[in-house]
């Protein structure tokens, strides 16, 4: 079972696939826990270019390095994990790629569908059972963010606003109003135990029944 994680910043992803996995550690279930960009070597060198302030590249080639971080990513570790029975819960996938470099995109030739098509060959046929979408008003996001970065976290994607992120979250709505068979949309504004035992009811009928 391959389950993925969308949203935009600050909408609880990483904080819920935390909590989903700490569930399964608590089962018999074979599991891996992994993130985009990232999941491997090749994957985290290529998401430190993606996120150093220095980087500057077009559009078309922050597709190609989100695809081919997920080359690596799906070849390497989901695709052998699957495989192998185990269940993958990963933290973004594709449908960031399409939602951020598509929908989000300031160049109008780089469209959801190019972004979509290019990861093909990377995604080797295998597309998540189940993915959560974490929807939170761009505002809520943003308030969440200002108390994350007490850290002081500077990265190349801060020089985006708050009308990227609602363009975003409206290509998510897109892909979750074109397959609601393996999208769920799940108001994520509840506290984090809210939105943990949401996501737990679903995820523990899927893998016991
Ligand atoms: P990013 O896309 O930037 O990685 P994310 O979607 O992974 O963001 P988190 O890092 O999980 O989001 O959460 C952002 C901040 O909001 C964190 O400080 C986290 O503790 C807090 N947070 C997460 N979920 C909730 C919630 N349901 N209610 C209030 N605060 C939350
Ligand atoms: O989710 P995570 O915090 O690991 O993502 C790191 C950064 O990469 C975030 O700022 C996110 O907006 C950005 N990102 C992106 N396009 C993707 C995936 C992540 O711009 N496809
Ligand atoms: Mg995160």
């Amino acid at each position: 079972v391959f389950i993925t994680f969308e949203g935009i910043d600050g909408s609880g992803k990483t904080t819920q696939v935390e909590r989903l996995c700490a569930r399964l550690r608590e089962t018999s279930h074979e599991y891996i826990c992994t993130r985009e960009p990232g999941g491997t070597p090749i994957g985290d060198a290529i998401r430190a270019l993606l996120l150093d302030p220095e980087s500057v590249m077009t559009s078309l080639t922050e597709a190609y390095l989100y695809a081919a971080a997920r080359a690596e990513h799906v070849q390497r570790v989901i695709a052998p994990a699957l495989a192998a029975g185990k269940i993958v819960i990963c933290d973004r996938f594709v449908d960031a790629s399409v939602v951020y470099q598509g929908y989000g995109s300031a160049a109008d030739e780089v469209t959801p569908e190019l972004v979509w098509a290019l990861n093909q060959p990377a995604l080797q046929g295998i597309l998540p059972h189940v993915t959560f979408i974490l929807d939170v008003p761009v505002e809520v996001a943003e308030q969440r963010l200002n108390a994350r970065s007490g850290m002081g976290k500077k990265d190349r994607m801060e020089q985006r606003n708050a009308d990227f992120f609602r363009a975003v979250r409206s290509g998510l709505n897109q892909l979750y109003e074109q397959d609601q068979q393996r999208m769920l949309w799940l108001d994520a504004t509840g506290s984090p135990e809210t939105v943990e035992q949401e996501i737990w009811r679903i995820v523990s009928q899927l893998i016991n029944g």
